[in-house]
């Protein structure tokens, strides 16, 4: 960290310990000290908005942000403020705009990696699962992992699997290896016990999300019986210390009522989860079933739910599908984002198995400059409708052309797929979605720049360019 980055983490902590003195007043100091130093626009954008929210006494939002003040240990929420938004945003994505401009390439936000494919459960249609039980990430690999991502200014690790918790040992070892990062499995919550719970309430920097499926019901018939139940107890467990958590939930064409009723939401916010991630099935692997794919008036309704949401519920959401507007598009391919398989593939992200470059022979920046990446780079966004973000479920063409051209191999293990077959059981539902998707963008796209020049206006900036 350069003098004036430690200057700037400096101010924003000192802002912070004024906050902590009295939350409910001074909350919005801390934006004055964030906005100063933000050279990306990263803050700005969100700034007007959150000052609004914060005066609003009966805003959600701001029920939500007081609670990380009652309901959230202490250290644990310095280390989200210091390592997500002081090192993660702010000063990371100054490292990161200067290696996109050295390199040439994409530069990530956040990694995501399985660290095994091992799993404790057999949940129907997991892609996860078809990757079978033999592979690993050694330590020392996911430890030069996010060693290679903070010299780009990468601070914010993800997990999923397999069940990354399987591997809980190493993954508390990187934490306290890298204290400065945030670390988020994807897991069931089946192996959050009362010794893993105290471990997570020690390191600080550990910010489980769990999935369940919607209801008991749901969850059991795809995870198997009594795996409500259990990850019921993981959020009771994480709840008692004061250990924030998000739910991982997948809607399909079978749950997505379920999943986006009001009822559940509630729910949600009665558990204690302080976010919310949505994915959408997507039909990953030989035994896939396209039956499962969201209708596009499911998606629909999905993307309506959670902007209804969004104004009256305290939980943050995060729609991987339908939130292409806040972010222009897509974010895969190191964008914002990027995965490694448990065998070491550098994937464009969770859900696109194809891939030119592994760990056990390449670094993460030769990766990033790889064919499949630059294709990326060179292709994102995908679509002028920023909901229709996605290269395989909405425009199945791009991710074809993209394998073709960069001669990526597929990386699904249990079944390489070729990627004309996969993306043939995309193709119609892409094109259903358009008929749908399109005129929304044109009712609501408009009104989204709008706001987004505005905010920027008011606060004497220009407005936020996402990189590329
Ligand atoms: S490839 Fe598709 S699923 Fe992956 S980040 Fe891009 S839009 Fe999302």
């Amino acid at each position: 960290m350069g003098v004036v980055d430690s200057v700037e983490k400096k101010a924003v902590m000192e802002a912070y310990s004024y906050v902590c003195k009295d939350p409910e007043n001074n909350l919005t100091k801390i934006l004055d000290v964030l906005e100063k130093f933000d050279v990306s626009g990263s803050v700005t954008k969100q700034a007007e908005t959150f000052r609004r929210v914060m005066e609003d006494k009966d805003s959600n939002w701001r029920k939500l942000i007081l609670s990380f003040f009652t309901d959230v240990d202490d250290g644990i929420r310095d280390k989200i403020l210091e390592n997500i938004i002081v090192n993660g945003t702010l000063l990371g994505s100054k490292t990161q705009n200067a290696a996109r401009k050295k390199y040439g390439c994409n530069v990530p936000w956040t990694i995501l990696m399985d660290p095994t494919s091992a799993c404790n459960l057999h949940c129907t249609g997991c892609w996860a699962a078809e990757y079978g039980n033999k592979l690993n990430l050694t330590y020392d690999e996911m430890n030069s992992i996010v060693k290679q991502g903070k010299e780009l200014g990468v601070y914010v690790y993800l997990f999923s699997g397999g069940e990354p918790t399987v591997r809980k040992d190493d993954l508390i070892r990187l934490c306290d290896e890298h204290p400065d990062c945030e670390f988020q499995p994807f897991t069931n919550g089946t192996l959050i016990d009362e010794k893993f719970a105290d471990e997570i309430l020690r390191v600080k920097n550990f910010f489980p999300a769990i999935s369940v499926e919607g209801d008991e019901a749901a969850t059991d018939s795809r995870r198997g019986k009594g795996t409500f139940a259990r990850a019921m107890n993981a959020m009771k467990l994480l709840k008692e210390r004061k250990i924030p958590f998000g739910v991982s939930n997948c809607y399909t064409s079978a749950n997505y009522k379920s999943i986006g009723s009001e009822e559940y939401f509630d729910q949600m916010v009665s558990w204690g989860a302080k976010y919310a991630w949505f994915f959408t099935y997507i039909p990953v692997g030989l035994d896939a079933v396209p039956d499962l794919i969201a209708k596009p008036d499911q998606r629909k309704y999905m993307y309506d739910r959670l902007r209804e949401f969004r104004k009256s519920k305290p939980l943050l959401t995060i729609d991987f599908w339908n939130d292409g507007e806040y972010i222009n598009g897509c974010i895969a391919g190191g964008r914002y984002f990027l995965h490694i398989n448990a065998n070491g593939d550098f994937e464009p992200c969770g859900f696109i198995h194809y891939a030119d470059h592994n760990l056990h022979k390449d670094t993460l920046l030769s990766a990033l400059q790889g064919p499949m990446f630059m294709a990326y780079h060179n292709g994102q966004p995908f679509n002028d409708n920023m909901l229709r973000p996605c290269p395989l479920l909405d425009n199945p063409q791009a991710l074809r052309k993209m394998v073709d051209e960069s001669g990526a191999k597929s990386t699904d293990v249990a079944a390489p797929e070729d990627v004309h077959e996969l993306t043939s059981k995309t193709e119609e539902a892409a094109k259903d979605w358009a008929e749908v998707a399109d005129p929304l963008w044109a009712r609501d796209g408009g009104a989204i720049r709008k706001a987004r020049e505005e905010a920027a206006a008011k606060a004497g900036k220009k407005p936020r360019q996402n990189p590329r």
